[in-house]
């Protein structure tokens, strides 16, 4: 970077490298490249709002199971037979909630506060306290119309890694073309760990804290890891409860159900757009997706809707690595079925692990394994150096946001690995959130096969524009116009999809002025 822009900025950067000094490198690249306006770069440098604060809950009672050593001490106390066993609540962590009035009725037998299920198994029982959450929301630019990004719940969240997610969001909506800027939020939690009610109340008391902070024409949040279309839901209504002009608001959340003002394929949209890249990818080849093997670390919503896409497409899927486990077939893993058997409600883990049509394999297998492509679509800085260094797989596209970091990035090069980054591979998500937030203003409803023609258009479009400016090719077709973007050199993918992203924010930036 420029020493004389060093000097301008007040204060001086903190030299501590941090996820989002990691993840802005990218940034500084593609705008040392395109010389872009010193004032858009200390706009865009940091978020505009960093909003962090608390939320607190009152949690149920929980059974906790003990462990074999101390439920000796108990061999000799008898089955508690719970008479409405719908209110008990397994959860991940092999506790259990006792909802409404769970045991009323029963026949109790408990000691020292300890008693056994039918199960088998000796639960200590704990009385629920009050917890206190962290919670943010980064509001990174609104120089292209209201921020716009998800909300994540779980464990290891940070404020860094949500100023990395907002300021990606701003790139990935200008790369996307969709009239919004860029934002991030959610909780340090893990859903798992927390009953269906509890998460309720706290969804409830994070967007009753967030309410001033937002709104449909503000800031629009929208599914992202541990969170879904029930979540939107609750923010929706805790959101619009008690306005006169409710209906007005349900662009103020997307990702919602299609029952209440979602879009079809919204749910699918993130994978849908990874699959429309990779089909645009190997048709430029002359080549489709008929036989090619892929294998996918996360498989949540965009990979599992990744997974079936593809699979549609004639891909075949060979390995799986999750939180929870990794799984192997060398002769491909049945998609739907795998689908089935994660979202089964026994599955609490809702994990691949113990897919009964594949081996179980270890995490560091699934780099080594030998296919056309791989799909990261868990979480970021997976992908490491020495991860890119035993990759045996020809493109990679990034379903996840920020899954490699900028070493492996390099080792990619070097190595000739191809890549559709993530601010293009998973823009078909924001896409169809656009979609759905227009559908909710205009109070219209459009079909599935509708979105997904826009979304391919608008994939498509934009990730040839990034491959033009890549190769340095300037031109003008039916589809897509890349000659105001090109350098005059060719760049990496990624710095190109960020050169895209760049040009189209500065130049409202450069045309609009900046407000006093
Ligand atoms: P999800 O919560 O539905 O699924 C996350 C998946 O990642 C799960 O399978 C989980 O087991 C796995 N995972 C979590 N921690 C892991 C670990 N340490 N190692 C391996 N696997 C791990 O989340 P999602 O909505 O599918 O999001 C996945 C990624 O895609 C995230 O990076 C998210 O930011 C990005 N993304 C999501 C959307 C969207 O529309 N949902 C849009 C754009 C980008």
């Amino acid at each position: 970077m420029a020493s004389e822009e060093n000097f301008m900025r007040a204060p001086a950067p903190s030299p501590k490298r941090t996820i989002y000094t990691e993840a802005m490198e990218i940034f500084h690249r593609a705008a040392d490249l395109i010389g872009l306006d010193k004032r858009v770069r200390l706009e865009l440098e940091e978020p505009d709002y960093e909003h962090i604060f608390y939320v607190t809950a009152k949690l149920k009672d929980r059974l906790v199971p003990l462990a074999p050593e101390e439920a000796k001490a108990f061999s000799d106390l008898s089955v508690t037979q719970v008479r409405n066993p719908d209110g008990l609540e397994r959860l991940a962590d092999g506790k259990i909630i006792l909802n409404g009035r769970a045991l009323l009725g029963s026949d109790v037998n408990i000691r020292r506060g300890h008693l056994r299920l039918p199960d088998g198994g000796v639960y200590q029982l704990v009385p629920g306290e009050s917890q206190r959450f962290k919670a943010y929301r980064v509001q990174h630019n609104q120089a292209r119309g209201p921020y716009k990004g998800g909300i994540r719940y779980h464990r290891e969240v940070s404020l860094d890694l949500f100023k990395a997610l907002a300021a990606e969001m701003t790139w990935k909506t200008a790369i996307a073309e969709v009239p919004f800027g860029g934002g991030k939020g959610g909780i340090q939690i893990d859903p798992r760990q927390y009953g269906r009610e509890e998460l309720e109340n706290i969804t409830l008391r994070f967007m009753y804290k967030l309410k001033s902070l937002i709104g449909p024409s503000i800031d629009i949040p929208a599914p992202d890891v541990g969170t879904n279309g029930d979540i939107m839901a609750l923010m929706l209504r805790q959101y619009s409860d008690g306005e006169r002009e409710r209906h007005n608001m349900r662009g103020i959340v997307t990702g919602k159900d299609v029952r209440i003002g979602g879009s079809e394929g919204r749910v699918k949209a993130t994978g849908q757009g990874v699959a429309y890249c990779i089909e645009d990818f190997y048709s430029e080849r002359n080549e489709t997706l008929r036989g090619k093997t892929f294998t996918m670390q996360g498989f949540g919503n965009v990979g599992s809707n990744g997974a079936s896409i593809l699979a549609g497409m004639g891909a075949r899927l060979l390995a799986v690595n999750d939180a929870d486990g990794s799984i192997f077939n060398g002769d491909g893993i049945d998609v739907p079925s795998l689908i089935a058997y994660v979202n089964d409600p026994k599955n609490l883990k809702k994990s691949v692990a113990g897919f009964p049509g594949a081996q179980r394999i270890e995490k560091k297998d699934l780099w080594e394994i030998s296919a056309d492509m791989l799909i990261p679509a868990a979480l970021g800085g997976e992908i490491t150096a020495d991860v890119a260094e035993r990759l045996k797989v020809k493109l990679i596209a990034e379903g996840a946001n920020g899954p490699t970091t900028p070493e492996a990035d390099r080792v990619l090069q070097k190595r000739g690995i191809d890549l559709i980054p993530d601010i293009i591979a998973n823009a078909g998500g924001v896409t169809v959130s656009y979609y759905e937030w227009i559908q909710n203003k205009r109070m219209e409803r459009w079909s599935e096969s509708e979105v997904d023609q826009r979304l391919e258009k608008a994939m498509k479009r934009n990730y040839r524009i990034i491959r033009d400016i890549s190769r340095n090719q300037p031109r003008k077709t039916d589809m897509h116009d890349s000659r105001a973007y090109c350098l005059g050199k060719t760049v990496d993918p990624r710095c190109a999809a960020m050169i895209l992203a760049l040009k189209r924010i500065e130049a409202h930036y450069l045309i609009e002025g900046f407000s006093q």
